[in-house]
């Protein structure tokens, strides 16, 4: 089931050493296939996404790190923050719309933002460590992380890059397989600002691992990685979708990704932006 250079921790999560100090913590038994990433810096860590909450991913990372941890979510959605009332520490991108969920110091996202009501969860409230500012740099030590708000696939959508080690974490903005542009809060307008900023921050060579994953062809499972070229292509395929005036359920964008849509999505374009 797993690929080359991927093992498995326990029964359910799968490791991966994408590069040193970067450990991407899969679960490949979960039929949304998610991969959350485990960054090291010489004096913490940084958890960035706690997967969908199927096992205690807290405990998977003690295992992997004595550093103290803080946990990121990429975004609400419950397939991220499944795990995330496991840290004691818990930090938020400070941006409005999950300013608004801060419910005297506990985090409550709105049904809208987190959309357990799929499967049936329901959210554990999780105390709020801190907020970081978008554009701000975390600190891991020998490590440096820039967190970038990149809306889209939802408002509260972030990624984080790794510039001197030439990695992007771009969570659900982009990953191999079907763009999920057709879920509640899904925005294009948004989608394609996102990825005509993203675009050139990222040098040639940059790896871009996402946090959805798909078996190769032999149905073995490793961390997914993306190119700069596929930002390219998808900011290509959504001026390619504004212009042809179509409103298409789904729409291809290359060989690795398509994009799946709504009429809500394509709400902001007809307003004009
Ligand atoms: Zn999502």
């Amino acid at each position: 089931m797993l690929a080359k250079g991927v093992t498995w921790l326990d029964d359910w999560f799968a490791l991966e050493e994408v590069a040193p100090g970067v450990i991407a913590i899969g679960e490949p038994r979960y039929y949304q296939i998610n991969w959350n990433y485990l960054i090291l810096g010489t004096r913490r860590a940084l958890l960035f996404d706690t997967g969908p909450g199927v096992r205690d991913i807290a405990r998977a990372v003690r295992k992997l790190t004595t550093l103290p941890v803080t946990a990121l979510p990429s975004h609400m959605h419950f397939d991220h923050t499944g795990g995330l009332s496991g840290f004691g520490d818990v930090a938020l991108p400070d941006i409005p719309v999950l300013r608004a969920c801060d419910q005297a110091g506990w985090l409550m996202p709105t049904d809208d933002l987190y959309v357990g009501w799929w499967e049936g969860m329901s959210w554990t409230p999780v105390k709020i460590g801190h907020w970081l500012a978008i554009g701000s740099s975390i600190d891991l030590g020998g490590r440096v992380l820039e967190l970038l708000h990149t809306p889209g696939h939802s408002p509260d959508s972030i990624s984080l890059h790794d510039r001197a080690g030439g990695i992007f974490f771009a969570a659900d903005f982009v990953y191999p397989g079907k763009l999920y542009a057709q879920i509640r809060n899904s925005d294009l307008k948004s989608y394609l600002e996102t990825a005509e900023a993203v675009l050139p921050l990222l040098d040639e060579g940059t790896t871009i691992l996402s946090a959805h994953g798909r078996p190769d062809s032999d149905r073995l499972h490793r961390a997914p990685r993306l190119a700069p070229q596929d930002v390219a292509d998808l900011g290509h395929s959504l001026r390619k979708l504004k212009a042809s005036g179509e409103r298409p359920e789904s729409w291809p964008v290359n060989q690795r990704m398509s994009l799946l849509l709504s009429e809500d999505a394509f709400a902001s374009w007809q307003e004009g932006g």
